[in-house]
This record gives C-alpha cells, structure tokens and sequence, in this order.
C-alpha cells in the first residue's frame, strides 16, 4: 500500500490507449491515485489534432479511452488551453506531485515539454517521460558518423542492428482513481466532430476508432492480409494493407505492439520484412522531422527554393474535389473526402498529379492532406509530401513523372478502385476506364458518360504537362541549382 496518498497524474497526448502505455503502466505500479488527464491544445501551438477529420477522429478516440479507464477505475479528465496553465491547474486541484507522460517526437510538442518538465522540477515536482511512440528513439539511431541519416536503407539496417522493441506491456488490470473532485470539461462541449453538416458521416463506413478496434484491426489483419502484403499492398481496390495508420496517429496502438504481432508468423517472410520496412519508413519521417523541425515548411533540398510554382487557383479546388478528368486521381480525392483516408498508391499518384502536372507547390497539398486525413501526421504527411516532390530527403527524382493512365492500369486493372469512387465511370469498360478521354463515342454512350458534363474532360494533357515540368526542373539545375 502506497503512503503517499497525493495522485500521479497521467497525461496523455499521443498516445490515447491503456496497452503498452508506460507512462500509465508506472503510475498504477506506485499503488497511488491515478489521474488520467488530456489537454486539448491550442491549435497554433503546433501541437493537438492536425485537422478537421482528424478532429473527428479525436472525439471518438478520447470517448473509448474514457471509457476504458472509467472501466479500470479511474476516469478521464478533460482541460482545455495551454498544457502549462491546464497542468497547474489540475495539480492546483488534486495536490499532485508527479507528472507521468509519453514522450512525443513533433518539434512544437517537444518544446512545450521540456518546459514544462523544468518549471515542474523547479517546483520540486517529479515529472517523468516515458518512450512509446516509435519503435526506436530518434535520437539513438545514427550514421557511423553519429549524424542522422538521410537515406531510408542505410536508416532500415541500423534499425534491424537496433534489435528487437520494447516488450510491449500489458494495460493495468485495474487503477485506483483519484478520490477528490476534479473538474473536467465535456467532450461534447468541445464540437470535436462535425455536426451540421455532419460531413463525417461516410468515415463510419470504414472506421471505429478506439484502442479495442486497433487491435481488431491489428489481428484482422496478420492473421489475413498480411499473406500477400508485399504484391498487393499496392492495389488500392484491395484490403491489402492494415489500416493502421490512424490509430498509430492518434497512438491508440503502439508500433511496438504492432511489430511484435508480427513474430513467429506463418506469413511469408518478404510479407513480413515488406510490412516492417513501412512502420521502419514512419520511423525514418520521424528522424527526418526531428533534425529538420521545417519539415512541412521548407524543402529539405533547398534547391527547390527557386521552382517556377504555378499560382494557386482553380484547378487546386478541382484537384481537391476529385474533378482532374483522370479518373484514378479523382477516386484516390475521392476517397479521402469520403472516408478521411487513401490508400497509399493512390495518395502518391494524386500527390505528383498536383506537383507535376499542375505544378502547384507541395506544400498546398500537403497542407489540403493535413486537414482531410484521419490520420493527419506533422512527419509522415510532410516527409512523404516532400519524396513526391523530389525535394525530401532520399526522395524520388522529380524527372520519373507518374503517368496517371499507367498507374491505373497497373494499379487498378479492372478499374473497381475507380467504379468504387467515381460513380458516374461505374459502367465504362475496363479498356477506358483510367482513359475515358480516349473512349469512343458509342463506348461512351452505353456507359452514359457525357464527357464535359457528367464526368470532367482532363484538366491537362499528360504529354504536355510532362513536359511542361520537366522543362521547369530544367530551368532549376541551369540556375545553378
Ligand atoms: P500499411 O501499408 O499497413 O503500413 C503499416 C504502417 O506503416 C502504416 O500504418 C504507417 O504507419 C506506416 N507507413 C506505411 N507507409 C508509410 C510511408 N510511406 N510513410 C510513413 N509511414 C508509412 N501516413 C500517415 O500515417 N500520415 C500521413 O499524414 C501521411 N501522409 C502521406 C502523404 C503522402 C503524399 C503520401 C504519399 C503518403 C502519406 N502517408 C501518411 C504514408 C502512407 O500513405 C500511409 O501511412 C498508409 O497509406 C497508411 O495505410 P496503412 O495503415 O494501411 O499502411
């Protein structure tokens, strides 16, 4: 039995679960009062949700983490504002003296902490961080030369050299809860979700968020998708891939728990190895984003500084709409207007298409991603904005141009990725349907396609467009770049 009777409070930020949460896992082995706390952060601080869907998400992640505490015996407390002041606060409150939280890796976040964490010790409170978000910390993976790396592979073998993960840790089985009064706001008062409109209706389609669905989820998939990930991971009509990625965002699964499922599998090995090298490549985006904190602002490769960007206009809200007249860009749009997500071939086709064939700057779109994606990620949205564009770091060059009709082709063969978001092509036969451009009136006709009004003609001709960036990028490297 603890003497101390003064409450550690648990403060959670990404890491919404009870599961392999080290920072709750030491709060209930003190044998004190826990206090459960989350601070809904002023967007500006750079911390918090990341955008509208994202918000959504939120609200229902901190609703089931609610309840599972409740369930284990101590409820969930919920502060509104800048986390030094709500922290006081709530210590103000409940008397008490130590802090538990899970380190969090985002530049802005990382700031606030270490603040917060010397004002606690100057007050001779105990405020103690915890590792969970990665697999790894970023700081302890470094080139031969001890600086970070900025070439994935060389970044994936010292991972595997790293070793194993943490040994995920089971949640508390139960907690005792803070006896006192504290008070908490509403999640209802915070209008985290949308109401009217409710836009996020559709995303029921495919999500529940929560921890318990993560591991459904999780499960689900090893035990089905992953035979096979490797190929098929990279056709956007399948189920192929976990849909993991919100809950890794918001932290309601750990990438610890998530890779060690994934041992002493049937699966074939080059799935399994496939699989790993994707949460090692959410990793990599962490390391790139922790020694380079500008990552969302400023390219990685200043090279790019002088690119001759297109104004942003009209076309950037047809992109966002799913109206490019190319269809496999219009159902990746589509889809993530639908269900706040898109699967990862379509989100390159359509990131390039913005890039390349409209030459809008990057950063547009990485910004339209931020606020549409449920699972919105400061270091995986810039970093993966950033490989598209040719500027990242170990990124793709930016003269290999998606060419969006071949991508569907390869990608889409049958065209039902396209049939799925693009209604109006559902009838079109599978020769057109990434090219409804170059149908024939009559294949046109039985499909009741009336190009120009029920389906957009392309906004740029491929072969142009290619060109027309490849002559920019020209005139970059002959500036001396
Ligand atoms: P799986 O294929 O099942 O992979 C498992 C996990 O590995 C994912 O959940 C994710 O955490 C990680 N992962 C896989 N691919 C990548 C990758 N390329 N980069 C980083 N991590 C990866 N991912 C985000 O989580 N948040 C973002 O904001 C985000 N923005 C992106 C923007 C662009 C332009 C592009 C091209 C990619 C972006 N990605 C982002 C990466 C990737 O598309 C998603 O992580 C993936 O589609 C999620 O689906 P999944 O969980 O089924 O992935």
């Amino acid at each position: 039995m603890a003497t101390n009777p003064a409450p550690v409070v648990v403060w959670f930020r990404k890491d919404l679960r009870t599961d392999d949460n080290a920072a709750l896992a030491a709060a209930a082995q003190t044998g004190r009062p826990v206090l459960p706390l989350y601070i809904l952060e002023p967007v500006e601080a750079g911390t918090g949700p990341l955008g509208a869907a994202q918000r959504w998400w939120l609200h229902h992640a901190l609703a089931a983490l609610a309840k599972s505490l409740s369930g284990l015996g101590a409820p969930l407390v919920l502060r509104a504002g800048p986390a030094d002041a709500a922290l006081d606060t709530v210590i103000a409150e409940s008397g008490a003296d130590t802090i538990h939280w899970n380190r969090r890796h985002d530049p802005p976040g990382m700031a606030i902490d270490r603040k917060i964490k010397a004002v606690l010790k100057a007050r001779s409170l105990v405020a103690t961080s915890f590792a969970g978000q990665l697999l790894h910390d970023p700081t302890r993976l470094l080139t031969g030369e001890k600086k970070p790396f900025r070439v994935y592979t060389p970044f994936w073998k010292a991972l595997e050299r790293a070793g194993e993960p943490h040994e995920p840790i089971d949640p508390p089985a139960r907690l005792i809860g803070f006896p006192g009064s504290v008070a908490s706001d509403r999640l209802e008062d915070w209008h985290l979700a949308p109401e009217r409109p409710d836009w996020a209706a559709p995303f029921h389609e495919v999500w529940t968020p929560g921890e318990a669905a993560a591991r459904e989820r999780l499960e689900t998939f090893v035990d089905g998708a992953l035979d096979g990930y490797a190929v098929d991971r990279d056709r956007p009509a399948l189920h192929a891939t976990s849909m993991l990625s919100p809950y890794l965002a918001l932290g309601e699964i750990s990438p610890a728990r998530i890779w060690h499922a994934t041992r002493g599998l049937d699966a074939p090995a080059g799935d399994l190895v496939h699989f790993r090298k994707e949460l090692a490549w959410r990793e990599f985006c962490y390391h790139l984003h922790f020694h380079f904190p500008a990552l969302a602002e400023k390219n990685w490769n200043e090279r790019f500084d002088a690119f001759p960007w297109e104004e942003l206009g009209e076309v950037f809200t047809l992109w966002t709409r799913g109206l490019t007249g190319y269809p496999i860009v219009d159902a990746g749009m589509r889809q993530l207007w639908r269900h706040g997500w898109m699967h990862n071939r379509a989100r390159m086709i359509t990131a390039s298409f913005l890039i390349k064939h409209l030459m809008i700057d990057w950063r547009h779109g990485e910004t339209w991603f931020r606020d549409t994606l449920v699972d919105a990620d400061a270091a995986s949205n810039a970093a993966n904005w950033q490989w598209v564009a040719g500027s990242g770091a170990d990124a793709s060059p930016f003269f290999r141009i998606f060419n969006p009709i071949l991508q569907g082709e390869k990608f889409d063969p049958d065209g039902a990725y396209v049939r799925r978001f693009v209604p109006e092509l559902e009838n079109l036969d599978a020769a057109w349907i990434h090219k409804p451009f170059d149908a024939p009136q009559a294949a046109l006709a039985r499909a009741g396609v009336d190009l120009g009004k029920t389906y957009p003609k392309p906004l740029v001709d491929h072969g142009h467009a290619r060109q027309r960036a490849l002559a920019a990028y020209k005139s970059l490297k002959a500036d001396g770049a």
